[in-house]
């Protein structure tokens, strides 16, 4: 009788073959442009989608097909594809999937560069993209339109944390037949399980979590449906989106300690939040675990834990000018995009300017909660505050 394992045991545990006398536990890393066929009638039969073979390194080495198929097993999925970056993997989707006289729906709080990604299809391509309340759940049957082919969601928003209902989205898109494809990056794949709540493709920005050491770019696309990923990889071929064997295998090397890491930034990252909470400064704490944040109850019913992501409005008597001042008096913080590494970070948004939806109200200010002893932390926000 085989069970399944837990998560955590099959991160450290892989189905990787090691070469034969060569029992040591790292992937190999193999690099390649051209792959030699064995004659012609192999060359003229070498296929580029089903990865049964190998054909040219832009289209997979052993390396990036065994990142492919850990990525595949962590979200429960059966297909992954890898982009260079989390963008590539969005930009990926976009063109495998619509294509002039589409429509595709977006988040209000969607990832700016998806966002900017949606008006450059709207004015070069002839797709209309729109955008929709991150809390609308089933009222988004009322946006679907004939010509509608994509809904993005993304759980919860990377600078706002609103957290969607996304069985409520899936069920909706689905009745008209409409996809959804998920940017999973915040919970790793982790905290939330996206087939579980009806999502047809996961997109995750390894770049985060899954590298853990702020030192690659990378994307991937997770699938269940073979015609899906088909299309998908069809575009993947086409755009050329190939990813390097080193980089590869240092997310390779980052999946074993992942939920560990993730589960030390969760820990911090809600002490801290709890600390901002209790403080005059702050208005409201945007965590999907804390009342406060908008779909608070969605996150309680759909996830099974947080990152190290949150943001803060703090009180409307503070300027933007006195915000500034405190994230430049942080000391263990730096200011920087990304997340998911070690380093604690803070970010100032200019949410209003992103977004037409936004109501007036104190700056917003977004903490990546790193590896810090999360008392140093603590401290430091403190003294920064001094800066206001
Ligand atoms: C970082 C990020 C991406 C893009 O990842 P890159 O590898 O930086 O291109 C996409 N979505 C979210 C939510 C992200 O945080």
């Amino acid at each position: 009788m085989t069970t399944k394992k837990s998560l955590q045991t099959t991160l450290v545990h892989t189905g990787y073959k090691a070469p034969e006398g060569f029992a040591a536990f790292p992937s190999a890393i193999h690099h390649a442009s051209t792959v030699v066929f064995k004659d012609v009638a192999s060359m003229r039969s070498g296929q580029w989608k089903d990865k049964s073979g190998y054909t040219y390194g832009l289209h997979g080495t052993p390396t990036t097909f065994t990142l492919e198929a850990r990525l595949a097993e962590i979200e429960d999925g059966k297909y992954c594809l890898l982009a260079p970056s989390g963008l590539a993997a969005i930009a990926m989707v976009d063109f495998a999937l619509l294509k002039s006289g589409d429509d595709v729906l977006l988040p209000e709080n969607v990832y700016n560069p998806n966002r900017e990604l949606g008006r450059w299809l709207s004015q070069d391509f002839g797709v209309t993209a729109r955008y929709y309340d991150p809390l609308i759940g089933a009222g988004i049957a009322a946006l679907i339109q004939p010509n509608t082919r994509l809904i993005w969601t993304e759980a919860p928003g990377s600078v706002s944390m609103e957290v969607p209902d996304l069985p409520a989205i899936c069920k909706a898109a689905h009745d008209r037949g409409v996809l959804v494809a998920l940017d999973n990056t915040w919970s790793a794949g982790l905290a939330l399980r996206g087939f579980d709540v009806g999502v047809d493709i996961i997109m995750q920005a390894l770049t985060k979590y899954q590298s853990g050491g702020s030192d690659v770019l990378m994307g991937a696309l997770i699938t269940r449906d073979r015609q899906l990923n088909e299309r998908l990889a069809l575009a993947h071929m086409r755009l050329g989106m190939g990813v390097g064997a080193d980089d590869a295998y240092l997310v390779l090397r980052g999946l074993a300690s992942m939920k560990l890491r993730f589960e030390a930034h969760d820990a911090a990252a809600r002490r801290v939040a709890a600390w901002l909470k209790g403080r005059p400064e702050i208005a409201t704490v945007l965590h999907p675990a804390f009342e406060d944040c908008p779909g608070h109850a969605v996150w309680k019913r759909d996830f099974s834990g947080a990152g190290g992501l949150f943001s803060v409005l703090f009180d409307a008597r503070y300027s933007e000018r006195q915000t500034d001042r405190f994230v430049d008096a942080l000391t263990l913080f730096k200011i920087g995009w990304s997340w998911g590494g070690a380093n604690s970070l803070c970010v100032p948004y200019r949410i209003a300017a992103m977004r037409k939806d936004w109501p007036a109200g104190g700056q917003l200010v977004r903490f990546n909660i790193g590896l810090e002893d999360p008392a140093d932390l603590i401290a430091d926000i403190e003294r920064a505050f001094a800066a206001l």
